[in-house]
């Protein structure tokens, strides 16, 4: 025996130890209470002092194997002073989403299971699961019933896997198979998008090989929706990609009109629905998604409306064989089963078993629960838009969904005012720029949200415009 295995040895032990006493686990839970506890009235962004905590961080890597309810607590003491509170009720940056308490139990449970979800034959709780909410997600946005469903990390992945599958489908109607000979010499493509489309989906086009600049785009109107009459003509050979939900002003593409040109055609219609596909799910907003049953490929965040916790995306598609065709692998060692091996339909081998709590979230809150999730956050917002604009705001977007775009008198006094309200620690917002001027954007997003959450934000605003007239 080398000395090295000796030493395993005794880590190993140790191992077992931290397994039988639970000690760490035991801590775990009692920060992450503590966390819990705090999470509604903590700071929203981290104060200067706990940033500069961070640095008890840099450290070289330790030789020896070190105390682990000590590394915990310098985790809980340094680390959670330095999060975002993603999980309060005023936080409204980008478009995030808090989580549900039984999607983080869920999660906890299933982290204990450690879940390889890429093979039926390595986790058949995982497979069953994502079989179940697969069709569960078909019904709530009401696809077609023959639409399958990846489960990914995020919108990122998803929109990749449905711009795959497209190009699948349209090179083999030209009886060209680019899994295997590839984009070289193939027939081109091409991409119709919003001009104000998403920067992931570009990104997708480039890791495709078909181009981030090699698309045509389409002028928005003031919503930054498509403006259908500036589409151009399409043919099969055309992959659209249209909006559920606008990452700033949140509006929605013309998508029955763009999904009817295209299915008139047989051009390929992907839906970038990160937030906004949820609409779906209630009967109040559902008008904004009229159409999404006649896309081929949809790509949509769990983490996001739903608020399941990080990362959960999915790549909804009614082409079944064209999204395993592009996600398709073998391995001698692989063991396939009658059963759904949840890698087919994605990207990636090995994953977490994310769907669990999907599956979770899905179950609790049900078709109702869901439905009056989605109209809380818009409600939300409208109330966000009518206070701030009582206060002297300018409100730039028609609030159809969960953003609201807020401008104040000048360019410099609408910056100055984002940096009072990132630095005040009472609620948080991103910014960005909305027909050539610096907006402050409230994206709300969570549950947690309460309309005294939004009144105690919109003092926060005020007070930090009136800290920029100063
Ligand atoms: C968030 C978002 C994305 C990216 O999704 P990820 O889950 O971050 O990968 C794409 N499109 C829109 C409209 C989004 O809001």
């Amino acid at each position: 025996m080398t000395e090295h295995e000796v030493n395993f040895g005794s880590i190993q032990q140790l191992m077992r130890a931290q397994y039988t006493d639970k000690e760490i686990f035991n801590d775990a839970q009692k920060y992450a209470y503590e966390y819990i506890n705090g999470a509604y009235e903590r700071n929203v962004f981290p104060s200067e002092s706990a940033l500069e905590q961070l640095s008890a961080f840099d450290e070289d890597l330790p030789i020896e194997t070190q105390n682990a309810p000590e590394l915990l607590r310098l985790l809980h003491e340094k680390g959670s002073p330095a999060t975002s509170t993603l999980s309060g009720g005023r936080y409204f940056g980008f478009v995030n989403g808090g989580t549900l308490p039984i999607g983080v139990a869920a999660r906890w449970l299933s982290d204990v299971w450690d879940q390889n979800a890429g093979l039926y034959i390595i986790s058949p709780i995982a497979s069953k699961l994502e079989e179940v909410s697969e069709k569960w997600l078909i019904e709530l946005f009401g696809l077609h019933e023959d639409s399958v469903a990846g489960f990914v990390g995020g919108t990122s992945t998803a929109t990749l896997s449905g711009l795959a599958a497209g190009r699948y489908r349209i090179l083999a109607n030209s009886n060209w198979d680019v899994g295997s000979k590839g984009l070289f010499g193939a027939p081109k493509i091409r991409v119709i998008l919003s001009e104000h489309a998403h920067g992931t989906v570009f990104k997708a086009l480039s890791l495709l090989g078909l181009g981030r600049d090699n698309v045509e785009r389409v002028p928005v109107d003031k919503q930054g929706r498509i403006d259908i009459e500036q589409m151009p003509e399409i043919d099969e050979r055309t992959i659209v990609i249209a909006q559920a939900g606008h990452v700033s002003s949140g509006s929605f593409d013309p998508i029955d009109e763009i999904c009817n040109r295209a299915a008139d055609v047989g051009a390929w219609v992907h839906i970038d629905g990160a937030f906004g596909l949820w609409a779906a799910a209630s009967e109040h907003k559902k008008q904004l998604t009229k159409g999404i049953e006649k896309a081929n490929s949809l790509s949509v965040d769990a983490h996001k409306t739903l608020n399941t916790p990080y990362d959960c995306g999915i790549i909804l598609c009614s082409d079944e064989d064209a999204l395993l065709s592009s996600m398709a692998l073998s391995g001698s060692y692989i063991q396939v089963s009658e059963n759904r091996d949840g890698m087919d339909y994605t990207p990636d081998m090995s994953r977490r078993s994310r769907v669990v709590e999907l599956w979770a979230s899905l179950k609790f809150l049900g078709k109702n629960g869901i439905e009056e999730l989605v109209d809380g956050l818009c409600d939300r917002a409208v109330q966000f838009g009518d206070e701030l604009a009582e206060n002297g705001f300018r409100i730039l977007n028609d609030i159809v969904f969960n953003q609201v775009l807020v401008a104040c008198d000048t360019p410099a006094e609408t910056k100055a005012t984002l940096e009072n309200i990132q630095s005040s620690g009472e609620c948080w917002c991103s910014g960005a720029e909305w027909n050539n001027e610096p907006v402050i954007r409230i994206s709300v997003c969570s549950w947690a949200t309460t309309p005294e959450d939004v009144k105690r934000s919109v003092k926060a605003f005020v007070a930090a415009r009136d800290l920029a007239k100063q």
